[in-house]
């Protein structure tokens, strides 16, 4: 197999060839057809995140087919198209997977991040953490809905029901969640950097009813927002667009330091919070939903021995929605 591998921090992706791996009892081996790339495979390169697994295989979007199955496992099938997200493995006896908090979990394993993930032509996966794709749906077009889409439709669901939400940082997450709420009767308000008319133009395009700078106030107080972008001053921006009793929910796994900022801007019962990975029924719930909702993902394909660019190209904000490798 081949693999573009991290193999130290802040370096680029090396394309690596390794010899094809057996799954073990439990896992699966998947053939890989599309892997997304997520800022946070961007947070595991410049070495934001703690103790990665190094050398590793970043890529946590993957979608592909089963082409070994390791012992024990009965539910997925040889030719079985499945996606693998970043919910790699859980303890399953902690508090957290005890409760159904299995995103908090003590014990956790996160592919592309403490597992290898999907930034290659093969990988292994607990098969307890793959979800069934089944047959609908192109295999680039489905990769930003498993994190961009699950981990957003999880800070979706923080918000609360309120109508009007604010999204700030309007990328691969975004772009999905935006269809997800307008579908569900929502106002969207698309936040992006100061000045990026061009992204405003796209929010319009599925679904926001308004686009602006992050620093601009909104037409309309938001009953929530969600921040996508990793930019702590961006909390304080959307305190100050919400309501009272408003929330705002910080959906990234890493975040520059959130500024200080007067207590008024928190008083009157509006709440910060923040998502942190996914459950598998998670998984399971947007997963169904995505194609009631008639979601679309707008793509940018790369060769897998192109991943470097890619990166690039996500941190510098080159393309709309999100970037697809391809072997
Ligand atoms: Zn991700
Ligand atoms: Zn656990």
């Amino acid at each position: 197999m081949f693999a573009m591998q991290l193999r130290a921090l802040g370096t680029p992706l090396v394309w690596t060839e390794l010899p094809d791996r057996e799954p073990g009892p439990g896992e699966i081996r998947v053939k890989v057809a599309a892997c997304g790339v997520c800022r946070t495979d961007l947070h595991v390169v410049d070495g934001d995140l703690p103790s990665p697994k190094l050398p590793i295989i970043p890529g946590h979007e993957i979608v592909g087919r089963v082409d070994a199955l390791g012992a024990g496992v009965t539910d997925l099938a040889i030719g079985e198209r499945v996606g693998i997200p970043w919910l790699g493995h859980t303890c399953g006896a902690c508090p957290y997977c005890a409760s159904g908090h299995e995103n908090l979990c003590d014990a956790p394993l996160f592919t592309g991040y403490t597992r290898d993930g999907g930034f290659a032509t093969a990988t292994i996966a607990d098969s307890r953490y793959a979800f069934p794709l089944g047959e609908d749906g192109d295999d680039v077009a489905l990769a930003p809905l498993l994190c961009a889409g699950l981990i957003g439709w999880r800070a979706l669901a923080m918000a609360g029901d309120g109508k009007r939400l604010g999204l700030y940082g309007f990328g691969a997450a975004a772009h999905i969640i935006a269809q997800v709420a307008a579908w569900q009767g929502r106002t969207v308000y698309a936040f992006t950097r100061p000045g990026d008319v061009a992204t405003q133009a796209f929010a319009k395009t599925i679904g926001a009813i308004w686009a602006g700078g992050s620093d601009e106030m909104p037409p309309d107080l938001l009953d929530a927002a969600l921040i996508f972008a990793p930019v702590g001053a961006l909390v304080p921006a959307a305190l100050k667009a919400v309501r009272k009793g408003g929330r705002v929910v910080c959906a990234g796994i890493h975040m520059s330091d959130i500024p200080s900022f007067p207590y008024s801007l928190l008083w009157e019962e509006r709440q910060i919070v923040s998502v942190a990975n996914l459950t598998r029924q998670d998984g399971l719930d947007f997963l169904k939903i995505a194609p009631q909702a008639g979601i679309t993902t707008t793509t940018s394909r790369y060769r897998l021995a192109d991943a470097n660019q890619a990166l690039d190209d996500l941190r510098a904000g080159r393309f709309e929605g999100a970037a697809v490798l391809v072997p």
